[in-house]
């Protein structure tokens, strides 16, 4: 069977919502995957982030076939030996006091909102139905009709209304805009330390301190989704410590599972997930021992193989390394750890076609808009690795 079955087949019989790159892939191990043809790239989008400890990490796989043998499923209606494990050890590395499992990242943002809402209501005092949560110009939450529903960019929204009420939007990276957004109705503010799809956008420093502050100074719930930032990303285990700041809310999915499993958490505290009561919220799959199992040992290899410090310091080479390139089309290296992201001249027609060539040179990165490439390869990248794909990228960035 060749590239071309299996791409007609998906356009056949798949709904359209996607453009993939034409490589259809079979294997994967560490930092590189094959096509059916033997192909072997380089997986600089490391699966937007949920495979920061590389494909297929044996010591996950053998978590989770030890744990498939044993116990997948109970739902919440009993408990398990694995989900009390995980929350110790999310709020032992996070300093956060209290865990809502989820299995989708839309689902902890949906679920965070609700949490804010409830304590707005309950705690804050704010009267029903005029809660309001403030978030970001060009912020990626996810895809349900309410997260949807406050984005800016028209491809996510439009056709998809109506939308839930009680969302302000406000320039990302700017205090003060916040600052004056500020209302009493004002329950939460939901933001991204690093906005990743809107193509790698680094507030200014000290941004988060800020908003953590003017969150302190009027009673506001800080929720940092690191649903992409977190887990090692970005050269620490969350962005947040990039600021000193912890959040109230910290969002975390995709690498939680090391790409094995959809899992996400609510990291919070008692005076904010302490508003649930039972019936009040669920998922039948949130929490299950599986999950936990593949969490646990995601975690673990993340920290024990020092990933977080690999990023820290193979991204600052990565990033060097591409600002020292020698290309017309490069308008700005940008990134934090092995979170990077090329803008180019709009004059450069694209970056489509630059991600196509880096394909075909066996580098697998997704551009994001129109004129970013980011890379962002598993967090075990080596050095010499790194120096692979720097030339690669040079060559095809230098073309005309
Ligand atoms: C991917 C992502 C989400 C949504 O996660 P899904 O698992 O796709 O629902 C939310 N926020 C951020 C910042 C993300 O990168």
């Amino acid at each position: 069977m060749d590239t071309n079955y299996y791409i007609d087949l998906e356009n056949r019989f798949g709904a359209t919502n996607y453009k993939p790159l034409d490589v259809v892939l079979t294997k994967g191990e560490g930092i590189w995957v094959w096509d059916v043809n033997g192909k072997k790239y380089m997986d600089c989008l490391s699966a937007y982030s949920a495979v920061n400890q590389g494909h297929c990490h044996p010591k996950i796989l053998k978590a989770m076939i030890e744990q498939a043998e044993k116990l997948t499923l109970t739902s919440r209606a009993f408990r398990n030996d694995q989900l009390g494990l995980l929350y110790e050890e999310l709020c032992r590395l996070t300093n956060s006091h209290m865990v809502l499992p989820m299995n989708s990242g839309a689902e902890a943002v949906e679920t965070a909102i609700k949490a804010v809402r409830k304590w707005g209501y309950k705690i804050k005092g704010v009267p029903e139905d005029k809660a309001e949560v403030i978030v970001c110009e060009d912020n990626f939450h996810g895809r349900t009709i309410t997260i949807v529903g406050f984005s800016t960019e028209s491809a996510y929204r439009d056709g998809f209304g109506p939308f839930t009420p009680g969302f302000k939007v406000v320039p990302f990276g700017d205090a003060d805009a916040f600052e004056s957004a500020v209302g009493p109705n004002t329950v939460a503010f939901l933001v991204e330390p690093i906005q990743g799809e809107a193509g790698v956008i680094i507030p200014p420093a000290g941004y988060l301190k800020d908003v953590r502050k003017i969150c302190d100074d009027n009673n506001i719930v800080l929720i940092t989704d690191e649903i992409q930032t977190g887990l090692g990303r970005t050269g620490k285990l969350l962005a947040e410590e990039h600021d000193g700041i912890e959040a109230d809310v910290t969002l975390i999915g995709k690498a939680l599972s090391g790409g094995f499993y959809p899992i996400s958490a609510i990291l919070s505290n008692e005076d904010v997930l302490g508003v649930f009561m039972p019936g009040e919220h669920g998922s039948t799959f949130g929490g299950n021992p599986l999950a936990s199992a593949v969490a646990l040992m995601a975690l673990k290899v993340l920290i024990d193989e020092e990933m977080i410090e690999n990023s820290a310091v193979l991204g600052e080479y990565f990033k060097e390394g591409l600002k020292d390139m020698d290309s017309p089309h490069v308008k700005e290296v940008r990134g934090l750890g092995l979170f990077i992201g090329i803008e180019l001249y709009p004059k450069a027609g694209g970056a489509r076609r630059f991600t196509e060539a880096l394909m075909a040179d066996g580098i697998l990165a997704k551009e994001t808009h129109d004129n970013v490439i980011r890379f962002a390869p598993p967090l075990i990248i080596k050095k010499d690795e790194v120096d692979w794909a720097l030339e690669r990228i040079g060559g095809v960035l230098a073309g005309g």
